[in-house]
């Protein structure tokens, strides 16, 4: 029996639906194990930018970091990426993730069984795939482009003599490297114990360092078995043999790119859920940040028809990771097992047989299975 605040941040496209069916899941577990759960509703994205003027607000972050844990919707609106937007609703996460120092991001992979077939891979393929992607997320290339400019790391189109050009720039230090290994290689130690660290070290100097911070703290677990592999290959081994994996450990940009392919191995982008996690700790344990892997898909929203699970199982990981609950995380995961045993599916997982339902009714399921 506990007292928990949870920050909600629904934001914007199916990021409220979703959001919403987490909730209600939430407050079945708080139902089942007498616990209270108090959550602080706040603007995000395209919402706060409309309302607020801002993608997240000062005070709106204050809140975030005053409670227990996060649960995150999706930021986004449609947008043709051409640079016309004025401010960008994908700031918000850039915000969250610097200011509170989210440096290390979860993403597991494990395919249901009863949800084999809804993947393009061969069930055979895919049985007993397992596996958990851990990107790195204040690193990299994808600082600059904020506003104002990261010093000393540009991020821009400019004019020159001969037209204009484009620079981003991916910087690396030796003590982001090291960290975001160290949460791989504890995380291998409760898993399989095996972590491969993605890099392109044939090319580029970060990746270089990259390998040479790897191999070190490689050392230092012995119990650990340890590769290294060359983004190129990792993408072709995801398909052709997932169950090689356990931990993945990459940077910024190879692990956003990895994970949306890692997402179809579970069937859908609507049934990978993700924690982003730092350094900073609450009174129950580490705050993090829970939010489904996939974005906020303006193309189905207020149909009805977005999966809920992703953002169902980030509120399990809640659970397990910032609020030290490990049996109420298992019984989500239960819940949403047996209700895809019980042939209910979202329209993204269609299939011959299939008890079509939607996104609300979806989350009423699995909150009555438990
Ligand atoms: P982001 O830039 O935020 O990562 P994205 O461009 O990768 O966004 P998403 O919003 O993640 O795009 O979605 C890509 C497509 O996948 C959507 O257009 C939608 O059709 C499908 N999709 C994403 N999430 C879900 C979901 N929960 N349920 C069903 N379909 C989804
Ligand atoms: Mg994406």
């Amino acid at each position: 029996m506990g007292n928990y605040t949870i920050t909600v941040l629904p934001g914007d496209g199916i990021g409220p639906e979703v959001t919403e069916q987490a909730i209600l899941v939430l407050n079945a577990i708080a139902r089942r194990y007498q616990h209270t759960f108090t959550y602080h509703r706040r603007l995000v994205g395209v919402a706060a930018i409309e309302a607020e003027g801002v993608a997240i607000s000062d005070e709106s972050l204050e809140i975030c970091q005053q409670s227990d844990a996060i649960l995150f919707g999706a930021v986004g609106g449609i947008s043709n990426y051409d640079g016309s937007d004025k401010v960008k609703p994908e700031e918000a996460l850039f915000k969250l993730r610097k200011g509170l120092q989210f440096f290390a991001n979860l993403r597991p992979v494990k395919p249901l069984k009863n949800l084999l077939s809804a993947s393009t891979l061969k069930p055979e393929v895919l049985q007993g795939t397992d596996l958990l992607v851990v990107r790195e997320l204040t690193g990299g290339l994808y600082y600059g482009h904020l506003e104002p400019p990261v010093p000393g790391k540009p991020s821009e189109i400019r004019q020159t003599e001969h037209g204009r050009e484009a620079i981003d720039t991916l910087i690396y230090t030796e003590t982001e490297i090291e960290r975001i290994l160290r949460v791989a290689f504890d995380s291998a130690r409760d898993r399989k114990q095996k972590v491969t660290s993605v890099d392109k070290a044939n090319v580029l100097s970060s990746s270089v360092l990259w390998r040479q911070v790897a191999n070190r703290v490689a050392s230092e677990y012995p119990d650990v078995t340890f590769e290294n592999l060359l983004v190129d290959a990792c993408a072709m081994h995801l398909l052709r043999k997932p169950t090689s994996f356990d931990v993945i450990v990459t940077e910024n940009l190879f692990g956003d790119i990895l994970t949306d392919e890692a997402s179809m191995l579970a069937g859908s982008m609507g049934m990978l859920p993700s924690a982003s996690l730092g350094t900073h700790k609450t009174a129950h344990g580490r705050l993090g940040l829970y939010e489904p892997i996939h974005g906020s898909a303006p193309d189905i929203a207020g149909q009805g028809k977005a999966n809920p699970i992703a953002a169902i199982l980030s509120a399990a990981m809640l659970l397990q990771y910032s609020l030290g609950l490990k049996d109420e995380a298992a019984a989500i995961e239960d819940a949403v097992t047996k209700t895809i045993e019980a042939g209910y599916r979202t329209e993204d997982l269609r299939e011959a047989g299939a008890r079509i339902i939607n996104t609300q009714q979806m989350g009423q399921k699995i909150a009555a299975t438990l």
